[in-house]
């Protein structure tokens, strides 16, 4: 699992993003430690403690000061320390401008194409660049501390500027940046004022390795090169772009989930109990089980998902009381208002839709309006007959891959917007356009009217190429890359 350490032998690896893999928080039992949840963070904690690099932050634990030195730098995990986060701290003036102006309001959206939700305000922009710039220095600090070659390796569209400023600070050093969301066209990209978006694509331009999830997305980065920045030459067959003398390599790398985790969890005995429960509850004799799992965001289709289920059960009345849907909608962002609206909205369809068709024994939308744990989870998507990813933008998409890999009974469809990177990637999937609700709503019903051994057989082929293509796999590309262009770039000094 942890074979492409060996890439990092011999250089100091600096991981640098938002959110940090350790918070220590100030609880009822004195400080306590928090680790937030997701595949990101669970992949790339291993890799810290075995290369002992750094892992620049927000510092965001209500205790997090109190346990770090002067510089913010702190030494985890805390029972058996291996490597450091170094901890930027920010005022709640820099998160309400970095993090939820210009990262969430402007950015989000911008790169999703959604742009009825774009608001720029010139004081968002300012707190972002000067946040990047804190963070560069954070790592230029970082790379000062070790003699020999250091890496560093960006995450996300919440450091476009970091680069180019670090690459002031320290030109030798070598930067690498995953942008995890889509990147869009000129077309959207140029609604950032004038002189905006030639600043982020600039800033994006002090890395040597751009990495996006998909070649959509990286040819997308590659046009708004060439369309705004006139002095980049950009080579699209070669995914190289030259700038100040400098060569920029651009790359798809398909981020994925640690599949053998959630295959285990899925055949825990406590699942295979809760599995059980489901069924017996929402899908016996024949009924089947639909499931979703979303973080309530304006980019998951959620309401085109409630509307095509709405017109399922007006248009076909014989799947009321046959066909049930588990809904798992995840308060997020509750700081943004368009995050509030959409998620009253949610609750208040699911209402309608359940007193429109339900009866005193059948409730139609089950709404988890909480979030869930991993191994719950893994629960819903064993037990679903049918799970539907309705995104009308989603950079890959790890829900659809987390239902593959936990339907170990291969009973189950995977129904999956077309506008998703996994859509991309993963071939057996029913692939649906969550815009078209006729069409929707007749591939809800093919799924359901698929037959075991078709279920069974598309299953098995998505189940293989997730094997191959997990989120170890992910890792090992992008740092065989990194390092092969760094061996190349010394080779040619
Ligand atoms: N998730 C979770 N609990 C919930 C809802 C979602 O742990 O209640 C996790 C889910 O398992 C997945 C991630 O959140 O790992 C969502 O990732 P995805 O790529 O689908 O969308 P994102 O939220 O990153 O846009």
């Amino acid at each position: 699992m942890l074979d492409f350490v060996h890439y990092l032998n011999d250089c100091k690896f600096i991981l640098v993003s938002n959110r940090e893999p350790y918070e220590h928080m100030r609880g009822a039992h004195g400080i306590e430690i928090k680790q937030p949840p997701g595949g990101l963070v669970s992949a790339l904690d291993p890799t810290m403690r075995h290369t002992h690099g750094t892992w620049v932050a927000w510092g965001s634990g209500s205790a997090d000061r109190d346990v770090s030195d002067e510089a913010g730098r702190v030494q985890v995990p805390p029972e058996d320390p291996q490597y450091t986060i170094h901890r930027v701290w920010l005022d709640d003036a820099d998160i309400e401008g970095y993090y939820h102006g210009f990262s969430n309001r402007a950015l989000w959206p911008l790169c999703h194409m959604l742009i009825q939700h774009f608001e720029f305000r010139t004081e968002y922009w300012e707190r972002y660049r000067a946040v990047n710039l804190r963070f560069a220095h954070a790592v230029a600090d970082e790379a000062e501390r070790c003699t020999g070659r250091s890496m560093a390796w960006i995450q996300d569209y919440h450091f476009a500027l970091a680069s180019e400023f670090l690459r002031a600070m320290r030109p030798s050093l070598f930067i690498h940046q995953f942008w995890h969301i889509p990147f869009p066209p000129p077309d959207i990209l140029r609604l950032l004022p004038t002189g905006t978006h030639e600043s982020l694509l600039r800033g994006m331009l002090g890395n040597d390795l751009a990495e996006f999830q998909i070649d959509r997305y990286a040819e997308n980065f590659m046009d708004c090169v060439e369309q705004f920045i006139p002095e980049a030459r950009v080579d699209p067959v070669r995914q190289m772009i030259t700038f100040r003398d400098r060569v920029i390599h651009v790359g798809a790398f398909a981020i994925s989930i640690d599949v053998e985790r959630y295959e285990a969890m899925a055949r825990m005995p406590e699942t295979v109990d809760r599995v059980r429960t489901l069924r017996e509850r929402y899908a016996r004799d024949g009924r089947q089980l639909g499931v979703c799992v979303d973080r309530i965001d304006y980019t998951k289709g959620i309401p085109e998902r409630l509307r095509a289920l709405d017109t399922l059960w007006d248009e076909s009345p014989e799947l009321r009381g046959r066909f049930t849907f588990i809904f798992v909608a995840t308060p997020s962002r509750s700081n943004v208002p368009a995050y509030n609206t959409l998620e009253r909205e949610v609750v208040e369809t699911t209402i309608a839709v359940n007193k429109k068709y339900g009866s005193r024994d059948w409730t139609p939308i089950v709404l988890i309006n909480e979030n869930v744990d991993a191994d719950l989870l893994a629960a819903v998507y064993r037990a679903g007959d049918l799970c539907i990813v309705s995104s009308l933008q989603d950079g890959m998409n790890l829900v659809a891959k987390e239902f593959v890999a936990c339907q170990v009974d291969e009973r189950g469809v995977l129904m999956l917007s077309r506008f998703t990177g996994s859509a991309e990637e993963i071939e057996g999937a029913c692939l649906i356009n969550p815009f078209n609700v006729d069409g929707f709503v007749s591939a809800i019903r093919t799924s359901l009217d698929m037959s075991p051994d078709e279920r069974r057989r598309r299953m098995r082929r998505m189940r293989r190429q997730l094997h191959n293509s997990t989120i170890f796999d992910w890792l090992d590309s992008i740092l065989a890359r990194a390092t092969a262009i760094m061996s190349q770039q010394h080779a040619t000094v």
